[in-house]
């Protein structure tokens, strides 16, 4: 199920917006503030945030600069609300990394179709993703993954991984730099649609990082990034 984060001071637009994305499968998550809805995109990763612009404190276009400056949360898709019609907001909105721009008043069911199709634009970026080193060789500093022979080396020595730690390795390798929540590590790798024990993911990493790095603070291919979950280093 999809994460939105809405942030809107508005609490009617909110309860509507609320309501719809709701009653469209989706499941969300809401304040009124934008500096607290910074705080939960870094906290819970969603897959999608609608962000209105004129917020008390700190605005949209703030909160959706930070994200933008944010590893971790940078890749999160953002749907700009406005009461503003103006060219400026919408160039504005752009420039800033929006993915797109919808004006007050505007149909909820416009909306939710907008929503579902920028998630489908994510789910497709994802598939490339997957589909760029499908069967491919990936090298990565001294790690080697073939996937077609489902082999992983380190420094040369090949390393006996577990089914679900290739997967989860080759998962993350795919998408470096992307943060994953264990929940959404859960869903996608082991396919869980309601991931009860995050620990698992824990446990795979602990061991995948044993396999791959046995001498403590050699190097971490695989990042702690705190609060949040993994991501595969970027630089390597
Ligand atoms: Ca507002």
């Amino acid at each position: 199920m999809s994460k939105i984060l809405v942030v809107e001071d508005e609490k009617n637009i909110l309860e509507l917006v609320r309501f719809n994305l709701e009653r469209a499968g989706f499941e969300v998550i809401a304040t009124p503030d934008g500096a607290r809805g910074l705080e939960m995109a870094r906290e819970e990763l969603p897959d999608l945030i609608i962000l209105d612009v004129m917020l008390p404190g700190m605005n949209g276009f703030e909160v959706c600069r930070e994200l933008q400056h944010d590893s971790a949360t940078r890749f999160i898709p953002v749907i700009f609300l406005s009461a503003r019609a103006g060219e400026l907001d919408r160039v504005l909105g752009l420039e800033m990394g929006a993915d797109d721009y919808i004006v007050k008043p505007f149909s909820p069911r416009e909306l939710v179709a907008r929503v579902k199709a920028r998630l489908r634009r994510s789910v497709q970026v994802d598939n490339r993703a997957e589909e760029k080193f499908a069967g491919k060789i990936m090298e990565i500093g001294q790690l080697v993954i073939d996937e077609e022979k489902h082999a992983v080396y380190s420094n040369g020595v090949k390393q006996d991984l577990t089914q679900k730690e290739f997967e989860l390795l080759c998962y993350l390798a795919r998408r470096r730099g992307k943060v994953f929540t264990r929940e959404q590590l859960l869903e996608r790798v082991w396919g869980y649609d309601n991931p009860v024990d995050s620990r698992t993911v824990d446990v795979h990493i602990r061991h995948i990082r044993q396999k791959l790095a046995p001498e403590p603070g050699v190097f971490e291919l695989i990042e702690t990034v705190r609060g949040v979950g993994y991501r595969f280093k970027e630089d390597i």
